[in-house]
C-alpha cells in the first residue's frame, strides 16, 4: 500500500508517501517557518515559493499533487496516517478518524498546546483535500497506555489529578514500539518474549521499559518534558526548583515553561549547544561545561536503565536509538559500559563500527555471550505510522464486529504440579472432580488450598484440573492487596519472573519461587473462530459490551488460539464487578484489533445480542 504520512509541528510540515512494507519514499515534503514571514517548502529537495505566512493548510495544498503525480504509474493512495502527539487516556492504538477522534484529539489540546492543535489542522486539511481516503491516527501516547496505574500515577491529591488529568502519559511510543519489534526481529524473536529498555535519544529524549511487547514505564511523564536531559528540556528536576525560581526570580509560568522547555537541558549546562555533535567537540576541546553536559545525560540514562530492569525484574536487550542513539558511539560507551551486573557485556570494538542502512537497521554493540544484548537500531516513525495505518485498515477490512463472544468471569484459582499435589494432598493424590469448565477437558477439583501471602491468607482457593507442568496461581488486583503482593499481568502459562507465594493443603505446605499471576483478559478461540473474527494468536483485541445499560469497551484484550479451545472472553472478578456484567453477556470486537477504547464512542458497532450463544458467568470456579 501507498500511504501519505503528516507531520504537522508547530510551524513545520512533513509529507511522505512511502510504501507501507518497505519504507522506500515515494515522495518526501518539508516545510519549514510556516505562519511566519518567510515560509519554506522543499518537494524532494526542490524548493517552491510560498506566501509569506502561509500555513499548513497552503503547504499542504500546494504539495499535494506534486506528490501524488510522484507515484507510479496506476498507483494510488490507500490511506493516509497522521501523527498525532497526545491521546490522553482513552486512545491505545490507532484509529480511524471521524468526527469522534477529532473532539478526542481537540480535548487533549489542553495537554498538549503546542502539538494536538496543529495536528488537527493537518487532519483537516487532509480530510477535506483528499475526502475519499481513510485517515488514520497514530498517537505518540497510545503504546504507552498498557503502563500499570502504579506508573502512571503522580503522588499529588487526586482531586486535582482527576480534574486537570494529572498523570503519566508517555511519548514517542511509535518509535519506542517499532525499535522493539526492529529488535525482536533481529534476535530471531517475539517482542511478547522479551524484556527491552528501549532509549530514543534525538533532540526529545525519553527511555521506556517494554515488557513481553506492552511498555510498563516511560520517562516522560504529563508532557514531553519529563525523565532525560533532552536537547533544550530539563528532564527531571526537584519541583521544589520551580517554587524557588517563582519566589527568587519572580517567574511566572510561560517564564518557567520558557527555562525549562527552551533554555535547559544540553543547551542549559553546556550554556552554548542543544546538539550534541557539538557538544561532543567542545568536550573533547575541554571544555568542562560540555564535558558536564555529556556526564549528566549519561549518568542519567545509565540512572533510568537500573531502575527499569528492576521493575522488569531484569532486561534481555536494551536498544539505542534516533540520532544520537544511532550516532553517537561516545554517548552508547558512556551509558552500556559497566553493565555487566545486567548480563550486559559492551562490545566497544562492534560499538566503534556502527553503521545501519536500510538493509541493515540493527547493529549489535554486545559481545557473543552477553546475556543481555546491546542493540542500535535505527528508527523510522514515518515508516512505523505508515504501517500502523496500512494494518488498521487491513483488518477494519478482516474485522467483524458482527460476531459475538460470550464472557465469563474467572475466580481467583490455582494450577499445581504431580508434585506439588503430593505435598499439599499426601502421595498420589488424584484430583476430585467437581464441575466442568467452559474449556474442553477442563474442571474445576473439590480440593482447595490456602495461599500465603505476607499480609494476610486467603483460605479455600480452588485447584483446577487437569494437573499442569507448572505451579500457577492466578488471583485479581484486590487479592493483590489483600495478600499483600505484587503480581505481574500476564497470560497464563507465562509465569517466568513472576513471584512466589506459599501455598498450604491439608498435608503440607510448598513455598512457590514463582507462579504468582493477575491473569491478562483473554479470548479463548479455536483457529475456525479467528478465521472468522480475522485475528491470530496472541493478537491483541478490544472487546465492546453493552450491560446494565450501559457500553464498555475492554482494551489490550488478548487472543488465545488452540484448537482444544471453547470460544469465550475471561475477565477477573475485579472487572467483572466493575462492569456489573449480566448473566449472559456477549461481547463483540470493537472496530479493530487495539482500536481505541473509547467508553464514549457511538455504540453503532456493538452487537448484543441477548439470545446469543452464552456461557453461564458462574461457570467458572468462584
Ligand atoms: P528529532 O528528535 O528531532 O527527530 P534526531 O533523532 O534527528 O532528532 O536527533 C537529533 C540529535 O542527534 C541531535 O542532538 C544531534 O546532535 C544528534 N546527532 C546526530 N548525529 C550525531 C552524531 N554523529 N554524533 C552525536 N550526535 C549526533
Amino acid at each position: 500500500m501507498y500511504i501519505l504520512v503528516i507531520n504537522c509541528g508547530s510551524s513545520s510540515l512533513k509529507a511522505e508517501i512511502l510504501d507501507h512494507r518497505t519504507g522506500d519514499r515515494v515522495c518526501t515534503v518539508k516545510a519549514e517557518r510556516l505562519g511566519e514571514p518567510e515560509p519554506r517548502l522543499t518537494i524532494d529537495g526542490e524548493a517552491f515559493a510560498l506566501d509569506t505566512k502561509a500555513g499548513h493548510e497552503v503547504a499542504l495544498s500546494l504539495s499535494l499533487p506534486k506528490m501524488l503525480a510522484k507515484l507510479p504509474a496506476g498507483q494510488t493512495l490507500s490511506a493516509v496516517g497522521h501523527r498525532v502527539v497526545h491521546g490522553g487516556e482513552t486512545i491505545s492504538a490507532p484509529v480511524r478518524i471521524d468526527d469522534d477522534i477529532e473532539a478526542v484529539i481537540e480535548e487533549f489540546s489542553s495537554l498538549a498546546p503546542l502539538h494536538n492543535p496543529v495536528n488537527l489542522v493537518g487532519i483537516r486539511a487532509a480530510r477535506q483535500l483528499l475526502p475519499n481516503l481513510p485517515q488514520v491516527a497514530v498517537f505518540d501516547t497510545a503504546f504507552h497506555t498498557t503502563m500499570p496505574r502504579r506508573a502512571k500515577t503522580y503522588a499529588v491529591p487526586r482531586a486535582l489529578a482527576e480534574k486537570h488529568k494529572i498523570r503519566r502519559y508517555g511519548f514517542h511510543g511509535t518509535s519506542h514500539s517499532y525499535v522493539a519489534r526492529l529488535a525482536a526481529d533481529y534476535l530471531g524473536d517475539d517482542v511478547r518474549n522479551l524484556r527491552m529498555i528501549t532509549c530514543h535519544l534525538g533532540n526529545g529524549c525519553s527511555v521506556a521499559a517494554i515488557e513481553h511487547g506492552r511498555s510498563v514505564e516511560t520517562s516522560m511523564g504529563m508532557t514531553p518534558l519529563e525523565g532525560l536531559v533532552m536537547g533544550t528540556r530539563s528532564g527531571d528536576v526537584d519541583p521544589g526548583v520551580l517554587l524557588h525560581l517563582m519566589r527568587a526570580e519572580g517567574l511566572d509560568a510561560d517564564g518557567l515553561d520558557n527555562v525549562l522547555n527552551k533554555e535547559s537541558g544540553l543547551l542549559g549546562i553546556s550554556g552554548v549547544h542543544n546538539d550534541m555533535r557539538d557538544i561532543e567537540e567542545h568536550a573533547a576541546a575541554d571544555d568542562e561545561h560540555a564535558q558536564m553536559a555529556i556526564h549528566v545525560f549519561t549518568h542519567r540514562l545509565r540512572k533510568y536503565i537500573g531502575a527499569y530492569a528492576a521493575i522488569m525484574g531484569g532486561v534481555d536487550a536494551i536498544v539505542f536509538t534516533a540520532g544520537i542513539g544511532q550516532n553517537s558511539a561516545l554517548i552508547r560507551h558512556r551509558v552500556a559500559q559497566r553493565l555487566d551486573f545486567l548480563g550486559a557485556r559492551f562490545d566497544e570494538d562492534a560499538n566503534r563500527k556502527v553503521s545501519l542502512d536500510h538493509a541493515n537497521p540493527v547493529a549489535e554493540i554486545s559481545t557473543r555471550h552477553s546475556r543481555c544484548r546491546l542493540l542500535v537500531a535505527a528508527t523510522d516513525e514515518q515508516h512505523a505510522i505508515a504501517q500502523e495505518s496500512a494494518r488498521l485498515i487491513l483488518e477494519l477490512d478482516k474485522v467483524s464486529s458482527e460476531l459475538t463472544i460470550p464472557i465469563a468471569v474467572s475466580a481467583r484459582h490455582i494450577h499445581v504440579t504431580r508434585e506439588a499435589l503430593d505435598i499439599l494432598y499426601g502421595e498420589g493424590h488424584e484430583l476430585t472432580f467437581r464441575k466442568p469448565l467452559s474449556q474442553p477437558g477442563q474442571f474445576a477439583a473439590e480440593e482447595t488450598l490456602s495461599v500465603v501471602g505476607p499480609k494476610r491468607t486467603l483460605e479455600g482457593v480452588r485447584i483446577l484440573g487437569p494437573i499442569r507442568p507448572e505451579n500457577q496461581v492466578e488471583i485479581s488486583r484486590t487479592d493483590e492487596f489483600f495478600l499483600g503482593v505484587d503480581a505481574p499481568v500476564r497470560a497464563s502459562g507465562d509465569i517466568e519472573n513472576s513471584p512466589g507465594v506459599t501455598l498450604i493443603g491439608p498435608k503440607g505446605k510448598i513455598d512457590l519461587t514463582k507462579g504468582l499471576i493477575c491473569a491478562w483478559r483473554h479470548i479463548h478461540m479455536t483457529p475456525e473462530d479467528a478465521d472468522r473474527f480475522g485475528v491470530k494468536d496472541r493478537d491483541n483485541v478490544d472487546v465492546s459490551i453493552h450491560s446494565s445499560g450501559r457500553n464498555l469497551t475492554f482494551g489490550d484484550v488478548l487472543v488465545r488460539v488452540s484448537s482444544q479451545y471453547r470460544l469465550e472472553m475471561h475477565i477477573d472478578t475485579d472487572e467483572g464487578n466493575a462492569a456489573e456484567l449480566e448473566p449472559g453477556v456477549v461481547g463483540s470486537l470493537a472496530a479493530t484489533a487495539g482500536t481505541a477504547t473509547l467508553n464514549r464512542r457511538k455504540t453503532s458497532h456493538h452487537s448484543f445480542a441477548s439470545n446469543s450463544v452464552t456461557s453461564d458467568v458462574s461457570d467458572i470456579v468462584q
